[in-house]
């Protein structure tokens, strides 16, 4: 479920915190701690209602019946840490899905699964999420050396021809942010379309895989908005320097 998480450092370190932006990072942290304690509940509760396969074996079912003969599904620690590698064509399940049969674990390996279909057919908004990696990282590291800088005081920080570079490099992260949702609704609906025509969960209650998959999904939105909500909120600067 974990893809790359950009740290997001504020230009807060340069202007100084104003009441709006203090009211953005205060919002996204609170929903974002009230979304994921959610899911962290959801997830411990749908555990422990036992199905008759565990994760793996959902998962290398679902890849075979999908015709996908060349991913593996491997074992990865930590707890909520499942993925897929497009580079290395794994399905990484975490302790509690891999030998787990709950309907949890059955969630996540099927919505794993998902990304893999999701590459296997170059679905576009997949492939552009893959392109934007690079410029992602670089635009996350030169965030990062900039509010280092900026608290040394380089007094480049506080020119426009700065916040300019700044507002490129947080639209960039904002971007991929919103890039990242089709794709996660859309591996969680291959999953649960997946799973209710399946065999292997029959006698399963897909409503709650549903609701799981929901609760995944959220932390991706709220993350989305509250990067969207700081980007405007540097956007608002830029506009209001130039007058
Ligand atoms: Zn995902």
């Amino acid at each position: 479920m974990t893809d790359i998480l950009i740290n997001t450092p504020h230009i807060a370190f340069v202007y100084g915190i104003s009441p709006t932006l203090l009211i953005i990072m205060v919002a996204t942290a609170l929903a974002s701690w009230i979304v994921s304690s959610t899911l962290k509940r959801r997830f411990n509760e749908y555990s422990q209602i036992p199905i008759q396969f565990t994760g793996a074996q959902i998962a290398e079912t679902m890849l075979r019946e999908n015709g996908i003969t060349d991913v593996k599904v491997i074992h990865t620690p930590g707890k909520l840490t499942d993925h897929y590698d497009p580079t290395k064509k794994t399905v990484n399940l975490s302790e509690g899905v891999y030998a787990m049969n709950s309907i949890a674990a059955a969630a996540v390996a099927a919505h794993e699964c998902g990304h893999a279909i999701q590459h296997a057919k170059s679905y576009a908004w997949l492939t552009m999420r893959s392109k934007m990696v690079p410029a992602v990282q670089f635009a996350g590291k030169t965030l990062n050396i900039f509010l280092i800088a900026s608290i040394f005081g380089a007094s480049f920080f506080n020119t426009p021809a700065f916040l300019y570079i700044w507002v490129t490099l947080f639209a960039v992260t904002t971007l991929f942010a919103f890039v990242t949702l089709p794709v996660e609704f859309d591996a969680s609906r291959r999953a649960l379309v997946w799973l209710e025509g399946s065999r292997v969960s029959s006698s399963m209650d897909h409503d709650k895989a549903k609701n799981a998959l929901f609760w995944a999904a959220m932390t991706y939105v709220v993350a989305a908005i509250g990067s969207l909500a700081t980007l405007l909120y540097y956007v608002s600067m830029l506009f209001g320097r130039r007058d």
